[in-house]
């Protein structure tokens, strides 16, 4: 998933063997991308959605499937084109999610943009949200846009969508009625007035309702960075002798976290809790992925048994 225009890549990330890191300007130093380290934890539907995806593609392209069969190479190396077709289609995902999130901070700045029909209707989502939840560029009520976070202590880096003040009618929002689980109390959710911190999620496919476990991680680790950069683009590639302290702020505090996943025709706003114990859990995959990214075992083969016992045999 690394072959993206790097044009679309956040402020200071670093591609590596290990996947994203970030180079802190100050220092030098390679953090570990939050979504690099959250790679540690093995997120079950990966799988499924892989075959499903190699399965779609199989039945699109069954008359070759039964050309390939006939004959064992033609077979070998149509196995191989199916196997790789899970990631061009993740790829391709990834590229409109990118191309979205360009836009959405080209919006949140006021910043003209160049159009999009494949990502337009997404864009439409987002300004709707914007309507729907009362939050106005021209007023400033987005604090950041994009936003490279860092936490030296803990070695770790990442991007922060959105930080947007939001008001609420009380301190608790019900659930969109088409939204209301069935196997649990269809409680209200907490939605204190404030700055919250927002991710952005694109899919073509997953409701608007879509959540994963790994997304509270996620927003735990942005909201707990300790420092924002906004570094002019001299020192945005490496240790940047140009780098200073007025680049940097310390991240502010968030009354809340949420995802806002956008649909081609709708949106849906989640407020996560990202709480200290969802932050704790991410730090535990922190040395995991430090200690896995180190580890090199190329050299670890199978040894010859000892001689002394070969004899005896
Ligand atoms: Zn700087």
């Amino acid at each position: 998933m690394s072959e993206r225009d790097d044009s679309y890549d956040p402020q200071h990330a670093v591609h590596t063997k290990k996947g994203r890191y970030y180079c802190d300007p100050a220092t030098g130093e390679m953090l570990v991308s939050v979504t690099n380290a959250l790679d540690e934890h093995a997120i079950e539907a990966l799988a499924p959605a892989a075959a499903k995806a190699t399965a779609e593609w199989l039945m699109d392209n069954l008359p070759k499937a039964i050309r390939a069969a006939a004959d064992p190479e033609d077979m070998e190396a149509f196995i191989k084109e199916a196997k790789a077709q899970y990631k061009v289609q993740w790829e391709k995902k990834a590229d409109l999610g990118s191309r979205v999130h360009n836009i959405a901070e080209a919006i949140n700045l006021g910043a003209p943009y160049i159009p999009d029909e494949e990502a337009e209707p997404f864009v439409e989502s987002y300004r709707k949200f914007l309507r729907d939840f009362g939050v106005d560029i021209r007023r400033r009520d987005i604090k950041a846009a994009e936003c490279t976070v860092l936490h030296r202590g803990l070695g770790y880096g990442g991007t922060s969508d959105i930080w947007a003040y939001l008001t609420f009618d009380g301190p608790t929002s019900p659930i969109v009625p088409r939204f209301r689980p069935r196997k649990v109390p269809a409680d209200p959710i907490p939605t204190p007035s404030g700055l919250w911190l927002i991710d952005i999620k694109t899919s073509l496919t997953k409701p608007a309702s879509a959540v994963y476990d790994d997304r509270v991680l996620q927003l735990a680790a942005l909201r707990n960075a300790e420092v924002a950069l906004v570094c002019p683009p001299e020192c945005r590639y490496g240790e940047a002798e140009f780098h200073d302290s007025s680049h940097e702020f310390p991240v502010p505090e968030f009354v809340g976290t949420a995802i806002l996943n956008l649909r081609e025709t709708t949106y849906g706003f989640v407020p996560l809790p990202a709480d200290q114990a969802a932050f704790e859990a991410f730090c535990g995959l922190l040395p995991l992925a430090r200690y896995v990214h180190e580890l090199d075992l190329r050299g670890f083969k199978p040894v010859q048994p000892p001689t002394n016992h070969r004899k005896a045999a």
